[in-house]
């Protein structure tokens, strides 16, 4: 499995700067190039609110989407060696991710509602 994935519509905001940006300036690494802080990422896919999280930001108790499961899974543990990191799920397995992988762990939830953004 690649962990890369994205969702079909999606909307990034600077929680920061409460600024909504492009995909062209935060599709390198999904933080803002303003302030540096982790963007919150609005999808209408499943009305939840998303950071996306390269293997370096993620921690214990992120909540982990992976594609084709309902249900999410709780990060346990984290571990990086020879360029990759090691993430635990909780009830899953342990995923091997490179430097340029991605987690979508999920950060809240909103109401669908794109002209609130
Ligand atoms: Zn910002």
């Amino acid at each position: 499995m690649r962990y890369r994935t994205r969702f079909s519509h999606e909307h990034y905001v600077c929680p920061n700067c409460n600024e909504k940006l492009t995909k062209s300036r935060v599709q390198n690494n999904w933080k803002c190039p303003d302030c540096n802080e982790i963007l919150s990422i609005y999808t209408t896919d499943d009305n939840h609110v998303y950071q996306r999280k390269m293997g370096q930001d993620i921690v214990k108790y992120d909540s982990v989407k992976l594609p084709s499961y309902k249900d999410s899974f709780d990060v346990l543990d984290v571990q990086y060696q020879n360029g990759k990191y090691s993430v635990a799920l909780k009830g899953y397995t342990v995923i091997s991710l490179k430097e340029e992988d991605w987690l979508n762990c999920i950060w809240g939830s909103w109401d669908g509602d794109v002209n609130s953004l």
